[in-house]
C-alpha cells in the first residue's frame, strides 16, 4: 500500500484544514499557497485516480461532480466566473498524485494566473 495522500490525511483530520464544502464523493479546501484571490482545491474523497486523465476515463460522473462543486464554490466565494486547472504530471507542476482541481477565481481579469 502506498502512503495516504496529503488530501486523504486532511479529510481524515490528521492534517488541519477547513473543509469549505462537500458532496457525497467530493470535498473542497483552501489551497495553502494561494495563487489567486480565491484558490480552492476540489478533491475526490477516495484516492482512486492519480490525475484527471485517469479520472475522466475511469469515472466521468465523478469528474462531473467535481466540476459541479467548483461551479457552486465560484458563485459562493467570487462572482461565479472561475478557472479550473488540473496539473497533470510533474513537469506540469503536479505535486500531489491524488487527482484535484484548482478553482481560481476573484478578479483574475486579463492577468495570466496559473496554479
Ligand atoms: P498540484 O501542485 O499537485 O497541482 O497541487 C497541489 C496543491 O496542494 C498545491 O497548490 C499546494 O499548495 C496544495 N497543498 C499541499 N499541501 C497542502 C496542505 O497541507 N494543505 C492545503 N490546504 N493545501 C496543500
Amino acid at each position: 500500500m502506498s502512503e495516504p495522500s496529503v488530501f486523504t490525511r486532511i479529510l481524515g483530520g490528521e492534517i488541519p484544514s477547513e473543509i469549505v464544502a462537500e458532496t457525497e464523493n467530493v470535498f473542497a479546501i483552501r489551497d495553502i499557497a494561494p495563487q489567486a484571490p480565491v484558490h480552492l482545491l476540489v478533491i475526490p474523497k477516495q484516492n482512486d485516480y492519480r490525475n484527471v486523465v485517469e479520472l475522466a476515463a475511469g469515472d466521468p460522473a465523478l469528474l462531473a461532480e467535481m466540476i459541479g462543486l467548483a461551479n457552486s464554490l465560484a458563485a459562493e466565494h467570487a462572482d461565479g466566473d472561475f478557472r479550473l486547472v488540473f496539473n497533470t504530471g510533474p513537469h506540469a507542476g503536479q505535486t500531489v498524485f491524488h487527482v484535484h482541481a484548482h478553482v481560481l477565481a476573484g478578479g483574475l481579469g486579463e492577468e495570466s494566473v496559473g496554479a
